[in-house]
């Protein structure tokens, strides 16, 4: 984690939080307007086998009839900011959408206490500073979950998280089960790796899922977003068996889908997004959008394709994959378009704006790091990029949305130049926001340090 929380202007702040429930509702009418599901990832699809399978499994639930009305998901948006130059006023652009497996909320949470711990013991003072808001990321977990639950009607059914079979994420895993065991002692959890209920679990005669005769209320997916994550016999039968009972599942295989990055491009500009949202919410996620291309053969695609080849410095290539570790950057993109220039690959990748963030001073506490070693690391900060992210949870039935709350957040900080973010890789630490002033347009970012009382 970073040692001190990361300064983020308020107002950027809000506009991210307030969008949260737009975002929610955008990601409910792509995952349930099955055509245009099918028609933007039909292509991704042709080249994609992990895509196929999950679309395969979104029809053969839709033509067998959805046993479970309701469908869930708990999503997080991900922002960095942005500047031009060192003369552009501040903003935000949105790097992703997250609609599976959506992690950090325990951890982030505690990021923020053990900050607030920090500030007040060592009397840490920032007079820009606005405010501090309270992270309540895990409160917007455990609603999603604790509402699905609720909406099944069962209080003798359990929730099974679905988890990876060596887990590193144990412990944000396992505070979500202590977490809710605190509010809601009723709600039981069985948490078992995918593989392992490969075989185990099975449909009753009401397409209730069992798990050992226990029945499941909520499957809460914290795995399976990586086409690696199926890699064992009967891994997507297994999915299809779990998609096809009565359980919620958080997400629904539609609500997964609808996170791909294909439908950041696709729906990149007011006029596309008003197929879903009122004008004026249009405008305000379009405001916060990088400028995004496809490279496939279509004549948008040919012209992302051709800026890509004459100049990557300002650009992302992105696979329609999640996790982490799957982008090219910068100088890497132009010899890898020229490998695939005449390959059907190309209809799976997007080609996004780079988000310039300014730099701030912090101190970043990556493994076996042990800043009291050395007496001068307090005197020469890291210059760091922080990535906001906020939580989601929205649950809706074939009339309408039923529950739709934003929550919480969850700050990722790297070493300014490193280009991917990952926290479990080593890349980034967790931190926790103060918000500052941001009235005055353009002002310095890196003028927020932190001095010691
Ligand atoms: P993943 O699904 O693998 O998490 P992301 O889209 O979040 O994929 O990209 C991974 C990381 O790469 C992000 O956390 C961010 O640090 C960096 N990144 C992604 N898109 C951009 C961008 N457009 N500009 C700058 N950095 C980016
Ligand atoms: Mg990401």
């Amino acid at each position: 984690m970073t040692l001190f929380p990361s300064p983020f202007p308020t107002r950027l702040y809000y506009e991210c939080l307030e969008l949260q429930p737009i975002i929610s509702r955008l990601m409910l009418k792509i995952a349930t307007d099955h055509a245009f599901l099918h028609e933007t990832l039909g292509t991704v699809a042709r080249v994609d086998d992990y895509t196929r399978n999950l679309l395969n499994i979104d029809s053969t639930v839709q033509k067998e009839g959805q046993s479970q009305e309701f469908i869930s998901c708990i999503n997080r948006s991900d922002y960095m900011l942005h500047q031009s130059d060192s003369t552009a006023p501040l903003q935000v652009r949105q790097v992703e959408m997250n609609a599976i497996a959506c992690g950090m909320g325990v951890h982030s949470s505690n990021a923020k206490l053990m900050h607030d711990y920090i500030m007040s013991k060592y009397h840490i003072s920032e007079p820009k500073v606005v405010s501090s808001p309270e992270n309540s990321s895990l409160r917007c977990v455990l609603g999603g979950i604790i509402d699905a639950f609720d909406l099944y009607g069962k209080n003798d059914a359990f929730v099974l998280m679905v988890i990876e079979d060596r887990s590193i994420n144990f412990a944000d895993q396992f505070g979500i089960e202590l977490a809710v065991g605190k509010a809601r002692p009723d709600v039981r959890f069985a948490r078992r790796s995918f593989s392992s209920l490969s075989g185990v679990l099975r449909l009753g005669p009401n397409k209730e899922l069992l798990l050992e005769n226990k029945e499941i209320a909520l499957v809460y997916f914290r795995y399976g977003y990586d086409p690696s994550n199926y890699n064992f016999t009967g891994a997507w039968d297994l999915r299809l068996l779990i998609e096809r009972s009565r359980a919620i599942k958080c997400p629904s295989i539609n609500f997964h889908l609808s996170g791909a990055k294909k439908f950041q491009q696709v729906l990149n500009n007011c006029e596309q997004l008003e197929r879903y949202l009122s004008a004026d919410e249009a405008k305000r996620l379009a405001r916060v959008s990088c400028k995004i291309w496809p490279i496939d053969n279509s004549p948008e695609g040919e012209e992302g394709f051709q800026i890509g080849i004459k100049d990557s410095r300002n650009l992302v290539l992105k696979p329609q994959r999640e996790g982490g570790g799957h982008n090219i950057f910068s100088e890497d993109i132009g010899p890898f378009l020229a490998k695939i220039a005449k390959s059907d690959e190309r209809t799976q990748y997007i080609l996004m704006e780079y988000i310039r963030s300014p730099k701030e001073k912090n101190c970043l506490l990556l493994y076996e790091d042990d800043p009291t070693k050395d007496p001068e690391r307090l005197n020469n900060l890291d210059e760091l990029v922080s990535e906001l992210g906020i939580y989601g949870s929205i649950i809706a039935d074939g009339v309408g949305i039923k529950s739709n709350k934003h929550d919480g957040y969850l700050v990722r900080s790297k070493k300014f130049g490193t280009n991917e973010g990952g926290v479990a890789s080593g890349y980034a630490g967790l931190s926790s926001l103060i918000l500052v002033d941001d009235s005055l347009e353009g002002y310095d970012h890196s003028a927020y340090y932190y001095e010691s009382g």
